[in-house]
């Protein structure tokens, strides 16, 4: 097996693939800029810091590493930030996944395993999303991911690389084992929010909007534990390893939880009453999106080990309580 490039393995998603591909003994390097991830979360393998589109030094590593697949992560992710700063989103979301598939191709590298969102589809009709729901986002973030997808399909025709990208649902949750989790400061995610509340580093939790045709006039999402979705990435390597197609793939659980649902889960984890704020809807955001997810237990034989909202929020509150303790660095 060659070399396995993960750009953005010290973020969030990214790290926690890098522990996996670990526990397989597979050889890894890193290239992360450091914008927001954190050098203590790469526990596995060798960090480079830089830039994705940093063509030079990209095609320096893919060569001198013989790396054979890619696993793109490095992204910003935050969804009122791109609507605020468009271009700062195509340009280093877009542009730099172009100039990294060149990189790749002209390297040989053979599979690509991409993070795509579920900000694609937008607002769907029935608020749930299959792959070939039409994909009409509603942000620059969705727009900048799915331009890339289309990227990745156009070169995967005309190249030999093949290509799995995993459209993420709601990623939340942490290690197990307690040694990394979400990090990034300002963090503006439900779960993170509620978790920060807990452990007292903000006073309330915003629920954005509580007039949504909706069952309880919140939005629902499809939240999953991040350790299934850094699994799903492992299944899609060895999926193109052994000659699969390249792929477009939701990576859900098929089922929703509405903003205070979640919140009553952190209640219940927690054991702590909230202090919850209604607050004007947030531009952007989709009533219910949840994933329509067979294809990729079908494709991929994915196998969820922690639909469980409980265990996502306890899991993200250990993480949180841990940051009490010091920042990352
Ligand atoms: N949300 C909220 N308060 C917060 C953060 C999020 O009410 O402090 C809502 C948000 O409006 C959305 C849902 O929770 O309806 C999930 O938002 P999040 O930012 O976690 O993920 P997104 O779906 O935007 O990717």
């Amino acid at each position: 097996m060659g070399t396995i490039l993960v750009t953005g393995g010290a973020g969030y998603i990214g790290s926690h693939v890098v522990l996996k591909l670990a526990e397989r003994g597979e050889d890894v390097v890193v290239l992360d800029n450091l914008s927001t991830g954190f050098r203590s979360a790469v526990l596995h393998g060798d960090l480079m810091i830089g830039d994705t589109a940093d063509r030079h030094l990209v095609s320096k590593l893919l060569e001198a590493r013989r790396v054979d697949a890619v696993m793109h992560f490095a992204a910003h992710i935050v969804v009122p930030e791109s609507v605020e700063q468009p271009l700062k989103y195509y340009r280093n979301n877009t542009c730099a996944t172009g100039s990294l598939l060149e990189c790749c191709i002209e390297s040989g590298v053979r599979h690509f395993v991409f993070s795509s969102t579920a900000a694609v589809y937008g607002i769907p009709a029935t608020g749930r999303a299959g792959e070939d729901a039409p994909t009409e986002p509603i942000n620059p973030y969705g727009t900048s991911k799915l331009v890339s997808e289309w990227m990745l399909r156009d070169a995967a025709r005309v190249s030999s690389l093949d290509y799995v990208a995993l459209r993420y649902f709601n990623v939340a949750g942490a290690d197990f084992a307690g040694r990394i989790g979400q990090s990034t400061p300002n963090a503006t995610h439900l779960v993170k929010v509620a978790c920060e509340h807990v452990v007292g580093k903000r006073d309330h939790v915003p629920v954005f909007g509580n007039d949504y045709d909706t069952p309880d006039g919140t939005c629902v999402r499809d939240y999953v534990h991040v350790e299934d979705l850094a699994a799903a990435h492992l299944d899609a390597l060895d999926y193109l390893r052994q000659g699969g197609g390249s792929a477009t793939l939701n990576c859900g659980y098929g089922r929703g939880f509405s903003v205070h649902e979640v919140l009553g889960a952190v209640r219940r984890v927690s054991g702590e009453t909230l202090n919850v704020v209604p607050a004007p809807r947030r531009p952007g955001d989709p009533p219910q999106l949840v994933a329509v997810a067979e294809r990729i237990r079908d494709l991929l034989g994915w196998t969820p080990r922690h639909d469980d909202l409980e265990e996502i929020v306890s899991s993200a509150l250990a993480w949180e309580r841990r940051l009490l303790s010091g920042p990352m660095t």
